[in-house]
C-alpha cells in the first residue's frame, strides 16, 4: 500500500475489540489481570503502554518504514532517550546548528551526566570523520537543519558511521516521512517531534522514536520510555493518530506554499537570502533533491536591514501569527536569533517561517506587507 493509505488505514485494529471504525480513547491507567495470572504482553499498567499509544507506535512506524516505535511526551523527551541510551564517557557528534533545545539540554543536563560531544558542521564528511574518536558511539543527523536548512548527505553518513561501528539518529521533524525516508538511507534511529506536522494543528506536544530492527538498542530505548515515565497521554495518542491521518495531504499543501512563498522572497529587493532547498541557489539543494520528495514548510531568509529592522518587520503581519514552533495549519514567523538566545549561532537579521494552509497568495500579501516599500 502507499503512504497515503497506510497513513488512513494503519493501527486502526490494533486493541480494539469493538471494531469501532475509529477506536475509543483508553483512559483507564489500570486493567484487570486473568485470573491465572498475568503475562508480559498483557496491558497491565497505563505508563507501560495502552491501545491509544500502541495504536499511534504501530501508525508512525509502518510510515517511517521502521520495526517498532516508542511515544514520549514530547520531541526532546525523545531525543533525552535517545542520549539516556548511551553511557557516561560516550561521546556524540551533533550538528553546530541543531535544534536549540537539544543543545541546551546536551549542554546544561547531559554534559554534566558526564556526555561528550562535539558540535560541528555536518555538511563537509571530511569534518564528521575528523571528529570520530574511540569513544564515539552517536552520529545526529538533523536535514534539513533549523533554521539554516543545511543539508547534509544522509546516505554518505550512514555509511561513513558504518564503517566505524557508530549508531546514527535522524531528527525528522521538519521534512516529515511525507518528504524524506531517513530508514531507508541507512539511518538506525529516527526521531520525531510530533508537536509539530504529526500534530499539524498547532495543539498537541508529543515526540516519538522509531527504529528500523527491533534490537538490544531500541529495547534500551523502551526501558528507558517506561521507566524514565515520559509517555504521552492516551488521549494525546489518540488525537496524534486522528491527525497523522491527514499528514500527506497537509504536507503537500505545506511544500507547495512553500515553494511559492520561496519564489517571491527570492524576487524581493528587501530579501538578501533565502535559505529554502527546493531554490537551484542553495548550496544542499542537488543532495535535497536525490533524498528528498519535498521540501517541506519552512522557510527561512535574511532581510538586508538591521536586527532592529528585522524584528519590526515581523511585527508588522496581520495574517501571520509571531510564534515560535512550527507545523501548524497556520502561518507562523519569528525573529528567530531572539527565541534561541544563548549559544545561537543564527544571522541577526534572519527570519523563519512556518508556511501554513492558508491561500498562499494570502501568506504572500501579508509578508509583502510586512516587508515594507
Ligand atoms: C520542536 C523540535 C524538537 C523538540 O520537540 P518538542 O516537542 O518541542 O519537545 C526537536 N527537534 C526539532 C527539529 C524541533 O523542531
Amino acid at each position: 500500500m502507499r503512504f497515503e493509505t497506510k497513513a488512513i488505514h494503519a493501527g486502526l485494529e490494533i486493541e480494539n475489540p469493538s471494531k469501532s471504525i475509529i477506536p475509543p480513547i483508553s483512559p483507564s491507567t489500570i486493567y484487570e489481570i486473568d485470573a491465572e495470572g498475568r503475562d508480559d504482553s498483557d496491558l497491565h499498567y497505563t505508563r507501560l503502554g495502552n491501545p491509544n499509544r500502541n495504536q499511534f507506535e504501530h501508525l508512525i512506524a509502518t510510515l517511517e518504514g521502521g520495526e517498532v516505535a516508542a511515544a514520549f511526551s514530547s520531541g526532546i523527551a525523545a531525543g533525552m532517550a535517545v542520549l539516556q541510551s548511551l553511557k557516561p564517557g560516550d561521546h556524540i557528534i551533533v550538528p553546530e546548528d541543531i535544534y536549540a533545545g537539544n543543545r541546551k539540554m546536551i549542554h546544561k543536563i547531559m554534559s554534566r551526566w558526564g556526555l561528550k560531544s562535539s558540535f560541528i558542521d555536518m555538511t563537509d564528511l571530511q569534518n564528521i570523520e575528523d571528529h570520530i574518536n574511540e569513544n564515539t558511539q552517536l552520529i545526529w543527523i538533523e536535514t534539513p537543519s533549523n533554521p539554516l536548512m543545511r543539508i547534509t548527505d544522509i546516505t554518505a553518513v550512514t555509511r561513513l558511521a558504518k564503517k566505524h561501528g557508530i549508531r546514527t539518529v535522524a531528527d525528522n521533524t521538519w521534512p516529515t516521512p511525507v518528504n524524506q525516508l531517513p530508514l531507508e538511507l541507512g539511518v538506525d534511529l529516527v526521531l520525531h517531534s510530533t508537536s509539530k506536522y504529526f500534530g499539524g494543528h498547532s495543539d498537541i506536544l508529543g515526540g516519538a522514536l522509531i527504529a528500523k530492527k527491533k534490537d538490544e538498542w531500541f529495547e534500551q530505548i523502551r526501558l528507558i520510555q517506561r521507566m524514565g515515565g515520559a509517555v504521552p497521554s492516551a488521549q494525546d495518542c489518540w488525537m496524534l493518530s486522528r491527525s497523522t491521518r491527514t499528514l500527506a495531504y497537509r504536507m503537500k499543501g505545506h511544500n507547495e506554499h512553500a515553494e511559492k512563498v520561496a519564489q517571491f522572497l527570492n524576487d524581493h529587493p528587501k530579501v538578501s537570502k533565502v535559505i529554502y532547498p527546493w531554490l537551484p541557489s542553495h548550496p544542499g539543494h542537488e543532495i535535497a533533491k536525490k533524498q528528498m520528495k519535498g521540501f517541506g514548510g519552512m522557510v527561512s531568509f535574511l532581510v538586508d536591514t538591521d536586527q532592529k529592522e528585522a524584528i519590526a518587520i515581523v511585527g508588522r503581519s496581520k495574517l501571520i501569527k509571531r510564534a515560535t514552533s512550527l507545523g501548524g495549519v497556520e502561518s507562523t514567523w519569528e525573529h528567530r536569533q531572539s527565541s534561541e538566545g544563548e549559544g545561537s549561532v543564527t544571522p541577526i537579521n534572519l527570519i523563519r517561517v512556518s508556511i501554513g494552509l492558508e491561500h498562499p497568495n494570502d501568506i504572500i500579501e501579508d509578508i509583502d506587507h510586512a516587508l515594507g516599500k
